[in-house]
């Protein structure tokens, strides 16, 4: 076997984050080593599926690599600006606006445009490298071993290595056991998702099945159990539009209805359920048009670091628990990842400890939000359409519903409400518990205000925190009808 040792920073995956970290760190003059398994003309591609994604993106997101980077996005890759996001409920009768500017995104393009930019640097990239796993000194990363583009076996060594492998990272899953970051994810917290591009007619104007300034997501939890389905405008008359489920849930759905679908049979429904769209066509650019793939919604790894070892993006389980939205977290934990393994090298401290202030930052710029979040995810899953029908006509206005998805607590007007609440103690109960998860996200909000400042507080706050999550999962069971 192969073996290269001094580099400084070796980024594994030239996804979004990875190419992020990459270029930051390589721009600090750091040595910088980037591998991924694509080909260079298919930089990003996250499966033999494509660039699996509703691929919408809040424009803060894009703003926080401009601001940083000090570059600029426009057409093609920010293929469609969007005005905001509507909820609707199951019964199509209400819906929360949640403002604020996106875009869909032509993931490809976007890519290919922070390859360009990682090009600028001296970042060494080598393309077609299959990663098998970290290798350890002891139980210190201190490299990975793959295969590369001749199926030859090879080791590359450094003091850091970051992982952007995305949801499935042999990294991750193969670090030594140790008490900051898990290696397995509940199957619970993952949504088995998919979606499809197309090019389409429409049949009428219809503003609850499409609407071409914002972005539609549909809960239903018969069409999309534990989950929800999407309707993304993208330019020229294209969609993107999929749906993602919690496979438990699916079970006792189809247990339930007597039915057998999966994922897949669940998407082409949901894209006949729609009326106001007709003559579709798959719009297969680089092959990208149909795909299927997993996406984590819960709080990310409590810890985002390990001797040696940095992650960011997906493998660290970072997209929004409430919307499953990755590429935000992905871009954000990219930049501060290269930052704060720039400064660990410099300052000659690559353990636990001298990493430790990526979690400060992480958590500051993004992460503190999500536990909350993922209660209330929790929660909204154990919700059947009806309730859901009532509970957001009733439990929650607009304003109230926008703050929950921000991990902003909510002032619910309790008394109020509850005139409005009594009716049938299913709605009672629903309405109780959501007072109860408004409390376990202000509890959540306080300890991640309070993230431990050093690897010596952390494991505490780590009990803590699984404590309140387990104790969620054990009160809220999906019951999806
Ligand atoms: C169907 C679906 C819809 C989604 N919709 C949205 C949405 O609308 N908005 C949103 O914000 N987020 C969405 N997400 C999530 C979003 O796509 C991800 O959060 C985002 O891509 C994460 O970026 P990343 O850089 O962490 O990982 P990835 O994009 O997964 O990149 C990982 C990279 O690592 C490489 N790699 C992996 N394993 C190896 C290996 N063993 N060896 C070498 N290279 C390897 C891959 O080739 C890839 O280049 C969706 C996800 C899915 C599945």
């Amino acid at each position: 076997m192969n073996s290269v040792d001094n580099y400084d920073i070796i980024v594994a995956g030239a996804g979004l984050s990875g190419m992020l970290a990459a270029t930051v760190a390589a721009r600090a003059g750091k040595r910088v080593l980037m591998l991924d398994r694509n080909t260079e003309e298919e930089v990003g591609k996250k499966t033999v599926w494509g660039w699996t994604c509703g691929d919408a993106v809040a424009g803060s997101h894009i703003d926080f690599v401009t601001r940083k980077l000090g570059v600029s996005f426009g057409f093609p890759e920010l293929d469609r600006r969007v005005d905001g996001v509507y909820a609707i409920s199951p019964d199509l009768k209400t819906r929360f606006m949640f403002e604020g500017v996106g875009f869909t995104l032509d993931r490809p393009e976007f890519e290919t445009k922070l390859l360009q930019i990682a090009r600028k640097t001296d970042v060494e990239y080598i393309s077609q490298f299959d990663i098998s796993g970290p290798v350890l000194d002891g139980k210190k990363v201190v490299g990975v071993h793959g295969r590369d583009r001749n199926k030859e076996e090879k080791e590359f060594h450094a003091k850091i290595v970051i992982d952007a492998l995305g949801v499935s990272t042999v990294l991750r899953r193969n670090l030594p056991e140790n008490p900051y970051i898990e290696r397995t994810v509940d199957i619970d917290d993952i949504e088995s998702t998919g979606r499809y591009i197309y090019e389409f007619d429409l049949d009428h104007a219809d503003l609850k099945y499409y609407d071409p300034d914002n972005a539609l997501i549909h809960l239903n939890n018969e069409i999309a159990p534990g989950g929800y389905g999407w309707v993304f405008p993208k330019s020229g008359n294209r969609i993107n539009i999929g749906l993602g489920v919690q496979k438990r849930s699916l079970d006792i759905r189809n247990a339930k209805m007597k039915r057998s679908d999966n994922l897949q049979t669940l998407i082409d429904n949901y894209v006949k359920w729609n009326p106001a769209l007709k003559n579709l066509k798959v719009f297969n650019k680089n092959n990208n048009g149909k795909g299927i793939w997993s996406v984590s919604v819960r709080r990310q790894m409590e810890s985002l670091v390990y001797d040696g070892y940095m992650g960011a993006g997906d493998s660290m389980v970072m997209p929004n628990p409430i919307s499953a939205g990755g590429i935000g977290p992905a871009l954000i934990s990219g930049i501060l990842a290269g930052e704060n393994a720039v400064r660990a090298v410099e300052e000659n401290d690559t353990s636990v400890k001298g990493l430790w202030k990526y979690n400060l930052d992480y958590n500051q710029a993004y992460g503190k939000r999500t536990a909350g979040m993922e209660v209330f995810r929790i929660y909204l899953q154990s919700l059947n359409n009806d309730v859901l029908n009532y509970g957001m006509k009733t439990f929650l206005t607009t304003k109230e519903a926008s703050d929950i998805t921000l991990g902003l607590i909510p002032e619910l007007s309790l008394a109020s409400k509850f005139k409005m609440v009594l009716k049938g103690a299913t709605n009672l109960r629903a309405f109780s518990n959501l007072v109860y998860v408004v409390g376990k996200m202000k509890e959540f909000n306080s300890l991640y205000d309070a993230y431990p400042k050093t690897p010596e507080e952390f494991a505490p706050f780590k009990k803590t925190v699984t404590t309140i999550i387990e104790d969620a999962k054990e009160r809220f069971k999906p019951n999806p009808v």
